[in-house]
């Protein structure tokens, strides 16, 4: 875990990011922020069943995070549904259980990443298609650049994540970068903040289906590797991935208000 020293001198760091005079603001802020990702994740489909969650670590108790109830649809998620998980698996606050596969995917993740604020991972479905080819994305749109060396696989399945030591591997693939493709399942994604990890997810998910598209219709040309890298400090970094969620935001919360309940 960071000091409050260095969490404080990352946070200057990021001087995109709003200020907040109260934790507790800070806190309502990330609530909302992952609330509206729920929703968005709804809305273009990224649910299935009751698999995938968007977590939000607190600003407070850094080793706590808010998550999705269990079962609840990701189209009805309101800010007041969200529950606090501690570093055991318990729920600390909230009415509702936690998916277990949640808990011990994200709480590796948060764990061996300080820097990151959000985690994200569905079964959506150009992503599990693309994982299914154990491979990484190419550069072959201006937007999967934002992924260019910055995104990992994790070229294993070993069933339904439940065991603290595959959340661990999982988190350990991942490294310092912004996203991992697990094989056989789908994508996750981080960020340093909810907004964040929810744009890279959104963006992810695209560059799956342009590359999918891409493939089936021919022999898509490559971006140059120095080019690639350009574009990539363009449109990968992380206030790059936090403006890209601002609209996605405000348009959320105008069709659909109640998400801030
Ligand atoms: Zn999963």
């Amino acid at each position: 875990m960071p000091t409050t020293d260095e969490t404080e001198a990352l946070m200057r760091a990021r001087n995109y990011l709003p200020k907040f005079d109260t934790v507790e603001e800070e806190r309502l802020h990330r609530k909302q922020r992952l609330a509206a990702a729920y929703r968005l994740f709804g809305k273009f489909g990224f649910d299935e069943g009751v698999a995938g969650h968007i977590t939000a670590r607190d600003p407070e108790r850094l080793d706590h995070f808010w998550v999705n109830p269990f079962g609840v649809n990701f189209s009805h998620i309101r800010v007041s549904d969200l529950i606090l998980v501690n570093d055991k698996g318990d729920v600390v606050e909230g009415d509702y259980g936690v998916n277990t596969a949640a808990f011990v995917i994200h709480s590796q993740v948060h764990a061996a990443r300080p820097d990151v604020i959000a985690a994200a991972h569905a079964h959506s479905i150009y992503g599990k298609s693309w994982s299914a080819l154990g491979r990484l994305l190419d550069p072959i749109t201006q937007d999967v650049c934002a992924f260019y060396d910055d995104h990992a696989l994790f070229d294993d399945y070993t069933g339904v994540v439940l065991d603290l030591e595959e959340g661990k591997r999982l988190a350990h693939a991942l490294g310092d970068r912004k996203a991992v493709i697990l094989r056989n399942h789908g994508l996750l994604t981080v960020g340093h903040s909810v907004d964040e990890a929810a744009w890279w997810f959104i963006t992810m998910e695209r560059s799956c289906q342009a590359q999918l598209l891409a493939s089936a219709a021919g022999d898509p040309v490559l971006i140059d590797p120095d080019m690639a890298k350009l574009t990539a400090s363009q449109v990968g970094s992380h206030a790059s991935g936090y403006v890209s969620f601002q609209p996605l935001y405000e348009k959320i919360v105008r069709e659909q208000p109640d998400l801030l309940d």
